[in-house]
């Protein structure tokens, strides 16, 4: 009854610790302090949000156009494919008349004919990069296609931030009325970092010509210092891992059958039950109205709900089935899942 009263107000466990520090003490304050706050509904719907996990370092690619990543977005009522090199960051966008696999595809090859064939290419799970049209595409054409858990930003990063530079391109240029294509031109012109090279010059040898002054020795190909520009490249590559891992911090895996709460398009916490890890950072999940989604890591925390004594008896705590209902998970089938994610 004590505890109850302690937690009155609804704050957090460090908080509520604090005052009960100040008023009595008990063996076992703090975690029965602990349990109570992670099995409190009112708690765990607005929990705050979790923080960002580390990012996995990743090193810069041996050479220009081996490692791509893809991606469509939208912009001004029309469908645009992009294509960025992890190497040098030159990307190729193209206006697509259709989203349909065969579509994508298509300007792919455009683009393939024109840079060559990368090793390796990286995508979402959308249904232009999973269909079996796609799956023959990388075998007919020889190169390892790597999707990343839907809708999670950090595992598409460049694909999103080259997203993102196109359209602030495009909008400026519809604003200004002046030309896109011109737009991209100096992207592509511009140096990268510090190391000087810009994607053209990285990737072709030379800069491009635009409508900018230019010194005709600057459009002539030449040796580029690659492995200067590489070490650049990993060095900042690492900077900026250092600087996003320190707010970062890595969430502990969660259990078949645990209870938990997820979060979907805001930041309230919904209670669920996990089905079954899908990979490092996935889980298959289900809400109490059994709807089936998958989850990043991210948007999911653990609850100790079902040891709650006041489960059964809160108005508005959803009765979650016991783990010992599923004495056989269900099957792993990415697609019987739902992809909100
Ligand atoms: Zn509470």
């Amino acid at each position: 009854m004590m505890l109850e009263h302690l937690h009155i107000g609804h704050a957090g466990i460090e908080r509520t610790l604090r005052r009960a520090r100040t008023t009595l003490f008990w063996p076992g304050l703090s975690n029965d302090v602990c349990n109570l706050v992670s099995s409190c509904p009112e708690c765990l719907t607005y929990k705050n949000s979790n923080p960002k996990e580390p990012l996995t370092p990743h090193s810069v690619p041996d050479y220009p156009w081996q490692t791509v990543a893809t991606d469509l977005f939208h912009w001004d009522d029309k469908e645009y494919l992009v294509i960025v090199d992890y190497y040098c960051r030159y990307f190729e966008v193209c206006h697509l008349n259709s989203t349909t696999s065969k579509s994508v595809i298509k300007q792919m090859k455009s683009v393939f004919s024109r840079f060559g064939i990368p090793e390796k290419v990286v995508s979402d799970n959308g249904p232009q990069y999973s269909s079996s049209d796609f799956t023959k595409f990388s075998s007919d054409y020889g190169f390892m296609h790597t999707t990343s858990s839907p809708r999670y930003p950090q595992s598409n990063g460049l694909a999103e931030r080259t997203v993102q530079t196109i359209k602030r391109i495009f909008q400026k240029a519809k604003d200004s009325k002046s030309d896109p294509y011109l737009g991209l031109l100096e992207y592509r012109n511009t140096p990268i970092d510090n190391s000087g090279y810009s994607p053209a010059e990285l990737l072709q040898g030379r800069q491009l010509r635009s409508i900018l002054p230019i010194l005709p020795s600057q459009l002539t190909p030449k040796v580029m210092d690659h492995s200067r520009a590489r070490s650049i490249m990993q060095a900042n590559k690492d900077r900026t891992t250092k600087v996003y891992n320190r707010s970062s911090h890595i969430l502990p895996p969660l259990k078949e059958g645990e209870i938990a709460r997820f979060q979907q398009d805001s930041r309230i916490w919904k209670p669920c039950q996990i089905i079954s890890r899908l990979n490092d950072k996935s889980y298959a999940i289900k809400t109490p109205n059994g709807t089936t989604f998958r989850r990043n890591r991210r948007h999911l925390t653990k609850s100790n709900e079902e040891f709650h004594s006041n489960l059964h008896s809160a108005p508005n705590i959803l009765i979650m089935p016991t783990v010992a209902q599923y004495p056989h998970p269900p099957p792993r089938s990415k697609h019987s899942l739902s992809q909100h994610q």
